[in-house]
């Protein structure tokens, strides 16, 4: 007999050799219908492998990433059945699952391919689904193996076989198709109920730009077929929240050839939102006894050569600026913590000093790869709401604790709700790869976890996740198509304090070394207006809105009594704009529904006549007519509940 232990801490006996699908059985037969593969003892198998010894199982369904990864590579295999049964002769790379689906590169010796064919296939594929033909695992000698894609003249798996120790290689047969693979897979292909084939793109064989090209079909699969509908949907809705498309349509940003790839151009809609967003911030880490400083965008090759930025990123980013006068060398900016630890020492430091909270918005410079580039989302310059706290060792808590209270009174303040976070701790059997003092880490360490757990923040631990020079916890937020988006950081740091050797007079009248902590709620302006923009699908909050509304006389007649109320309205620090057009007011409704403008205030002879505003609100429609005293109440009240602002 064996002891099983489950995820939830229970233990079974079972007779040795017993499978995951038999435990599955023992506990319910519809869990038993579900369950795609298992990880025994932290590696993932096939739901019949035998379990030998003790082990702790868990039976992976499509509810794990891990059950999801199964299904979906052993999709791959079963796109590649229908692929060779529709077109014989075709010659198979690799067919990994990743995050959304999975993919297979194959050569078609030469023929055409596109998504013209996509139809095909997908029918094909559920056509050999509905077979039910199980995914039989098989041990095969190195010889019998290379024997075998001799035969069928396939060159990558002969490849692939070459790096492959004899007594270690596995085939994977279902139905007619024969795969090198060392698994795991589902039971059975009438496991997969729903098909799409979603992209076709060339891919190098082994990402070698020399080698041969190869297609990339992209798909994805589903146990239901609903769960498809959902997919495809979401997928619709991602491109229709395409933060690139609507900043272009919302007249946000731009980016332009002339001016350099990456170098996003705020237009003046996208700056009200940017400075709104910055002065939010700023207001609130002002309550929380931040300090503001400004640093330039340039420092000497030296500032970075004693940060250790230089040596890290110098050679792979902006190369050094020179000056007429010899031998004078100056870097773009890739980070304001060097400028920060120079304002730090301007003065000597004493205990009663610290905390000391530098806060800046300071605009950074790095050299990212042009195929990486991608709208706001990745750029070569941009904006962090940066800030470093120099504290005392024994402070790392009492910051760590209240950096978290910041950012998630920032998420909520945006309408991110859902989030997570990341601990990334030292690995523990390796402390020669860490520099700073053992008792401080551990004090770190326990004070990141500690504070996560205070603040009732859900979170995963990864070890071995740390930079060299201190550990860090990392923000997650889910936005409303339930993607993840990683956010902002807060990191401890022992390396840079050392390096520009701060120091401050301890209650001992000796000389320490302060703790340095980086830390930004957004991570960077760009990316997190991008994420903003996908999230809200362009319908900002009042309080963010660029134009927070359009007043829009009915015709000329009424042009001076339009802007008499708009002057009001600015004088209380609401914004937008008079539609002066010559146009109906049908149409001019229209084109502030189109530029999501919250509020509409329509003015015409009535309201003339009664010293009254029409209001409509954007998603709810007329909300009648009223004193402009009246509206004004409405609006302040809406953006003081969204900013939390008393
Ligand atoms: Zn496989
Ligand atoms: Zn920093």
């Amino acid at each position: 007999m064996i002891k099983i232990t489950f995820p939830d801490g229970n233990i079974r006996e079972y007779n040795s050799g017993v499978t995951p699908i038999e435990v599955a059985l023992s506990i319910s037969e519809g869990l038993a219908r579900n369950v795609l593969a298992a990880k025994v003892d932290d590696q993932v198998v096939d739901a019949s492998t035998p379990i030998q010894n003790d082990a702790r199982v868990q039976l992976l369904t499509w509810n794990d990433t891990e059950g999801k990864k199964t299904f979906w590579h052993s999709s791959a295999h079963l796109m590649a059945e229908a692929i060779e049964a529709l077109y014989p002769g075709t010659k198979f790379g690799i067919g990994p699952a990743i995050e959304n689906g999975f993919y297979y590169d194959i050569d078609l010796g030469g023929k055409e391919f596109g998504s013209d064919q996509f139809k095909q296939i997908e029918d094909k594929m559920l056509e050999l689904a509905r077979q039910k033909s199980e995914y039989l695992r098989k041990p095969v000698a190195k010889a019998d193996a290379i024997a075998y894609f001799q035969e069928k003249d396939d060159e990558y798996k002969l490849e692939l076989l070459e790096g492959l120790e004899d007594g270690s290689i596995t085939f994977y047969t279902q139905g007619n198709f024969t795969d090198l693979c060392r698994g795991p897979h589902i039971p059975q292909t009438g496991f997969i109920k729903s098909v799409k084939l979603l992209s076709v793109a060339g891919a190098y064989w082994r990402g070698d730009e020399k080698r041969k090209q190869m297609t990339r079909i992209y798909a994805i699969t589903f146990p239901k077929a609903k769960e498809l509908e959902e997919y495809l949907f979401l997928l619709e809705e991602a491109k229709r929240r395409d933060h690139r498309k609507l900043g272009k349509e919302l007249e946000l940003f731009a980016f332009s050839e002339k001016v350099g790839l990456g170098l996003p151009l705020w237009l003046p809609k996208g700056t009200i939102l940017r400075e709104r967003l910055e002065n939010f911030l700023r207001r609130a880490q002002v309550r929380a006894g931040y300090s503001p400083v400004v640093t330039p965008h340039i420092g000497s090759k030296e500032l970075y050569v004693t940060s250790g930025h230089y040596a890290k990123y110098g050679k792979d980013s902006f190369q050094p600026i020179n000056t007429p006068d010899e031998g004078e060398e100056f870097l773009l900016k890739p980070m304001n913590c060097p400028h920060h630890c120079e304002i730090y020492k301007t003065k000597p430091r004493s205990y009663k000093d610290l905390p000391l909270r530098l806060a800046e918005f300071g605009t950074v410079y790095r050299y990212e790869q042009s195929g990486e580039l991608h709208g706001l989302t990745r750029v070569r310059g941009f904006t962090q709401d940066d800030a470093h706290i120099f504290c005392r060792p024994d402070q790392v808590e009492d910051e760590f604790m209240k950096v978290i209270d910041l950012v998630l009174y920032v998420f909520k303040a945006l309408g991110f709700h859902e989030f997570s976070a990341q601990v990334s701790l030292r690995d523990k059997t390796d402390r020669e790869k860490y520099i700073g003092r053992d008792e401080d880490w551990e004090k770190a360490e326990a004070a990141i976890i500690k504070s996560a757990q205070e603040k009732g923040l859900p979170y995963v631990v990864e070890y071995g996740e740390a930079a060299f020079y201190g550990p860090k916890l990392d923000f997650m937020v889910r936005d409303a198509l339930g993607r993840k988006w990683q956010l902002g950081t807060i990191q401890v740091d022992y390396q840079l304090p050392q390096r520009f050797e701060l120091e401050y007079t301890g209650s001992d009248n000796q000389k320490h070394r302060p703790v340095m902590i980086h830390r930004a709620p957004f991570g960077s302006l760009e990316r997190f207006v991008a994420i903003l923009i996908e999230n809200t699908a362009g319908n900002f909050p009042l309080w963010l809105s660029p134009d927070q509304l359009a007043v829009l006389p009915i015709s000329e007649k009424y042009e001076d009594y339009a802007n008499e109320i708009y002057l009001r309205l600015q004088e209380r620090d609401l914004r937008g704009y008079v539609d002066h057009r010559d146009e109906k007011i049908g149409r001019k409704i229209r084109d502030a529904e189109v530029s999501k403008v919250p509020f509409m205030i329509i003015v015409g002879d009535k309201e003339q006549a009664e010293g009254l505003v029409s209001i409509r609100k954007k998603g709810q429609g007329d909300l009648g007519s009223m004193t402009l005293d009246a509206f004004m109440a409405i609006a302040q009240e809406e953006i003081q509940q969204l900013t939390h602002d008393r």
